[in-house]
């Protein structure tokens, strides 16, 4: 696709590379003192998860494991359906291990609430979330996210690693996808 397309299926940049850069190297920082000698590992959530977890590892001081499930509740819609399904799981045991999960984005909530219920029965010592990008005003359930990179209005984003039907991945910043592209 050409810039001049890809830039009329978006509305606004909601936020920018050089903002989540930025942010992402505050959370390291937070989370890098929080879990200083203990046994972190960090799960990502594919696919959408893929960008905001290879640059926030690298943002990390110390080295730390990472391992990844994907789980699925979208297909090419825009609404969470709330049904979630285990496409691919862990290959780590997570006994004993302090567990950093690390989402793209809390829209309804539905999803991170299963996951978490699926890990609370897996013996591990912590868990908690890392979220990019939350919407607050579309949640659903509560969901205890201890670390936020930006909250949101409650739109429909792309890029950064958040697709609409498997496109718009690899944009670098977070936009608003133009609703004429989905309606
Ligand atoms: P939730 O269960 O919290 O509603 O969202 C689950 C998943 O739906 C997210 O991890 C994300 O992959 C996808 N999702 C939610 N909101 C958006 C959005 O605004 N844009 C995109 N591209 N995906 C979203
Ligand atoms: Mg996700
Ligand atoms: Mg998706």
């Amino acid at each position: 696709m050409r810039a001049a397309d890809i830039a009329s299926d978006l509305t606004d940049v909601l936020v920018t590379e050089e903002q989540i850069h930025t942010r992402l190297d505050e959370v390291a920082a937070q989370v890098a003192a929080d879990y200083d000698g203990k046994d972190l590992v960090l799960v990502g959530v594919l696919k959408g998860a893929v960008m905001v977890m290879a640059d926030f590892a690298r943002a990390l001081p110390t080295l730390v494991p990472m391992d990844w499930m994907a789980v699925s509740s979208y297909g090419a819609s825009t609404k969470s359906s709330g049904v979630v399904q285990i496409r691919k799981d862990l290959d780590t045991d997570l006994h004993g291990k302090h567990v950093l999960i690390v989402e793209d984005i809390i829209d309804s909530g539905l999803t991170l609430s299963w996951l978490l219920e699926n890990f609370a029965s897996r013996g591990a010592a912590s868990i908690e979330v890392f979220a990019l990008l939350r919407k607050p005003e579309a949640a659903k359930v509560v969901i205890d996210c201890k670390y936020v990179g930006f909250d949101i209005p409650n739109d429909f984003v792309v890029g950064y690693g958040l697709d609409y039907a498997e496109k718009y991945r690899n944009l670098r910043d977070v936009a608003v996808l133009a609703p004429h592209v989905y309606s």
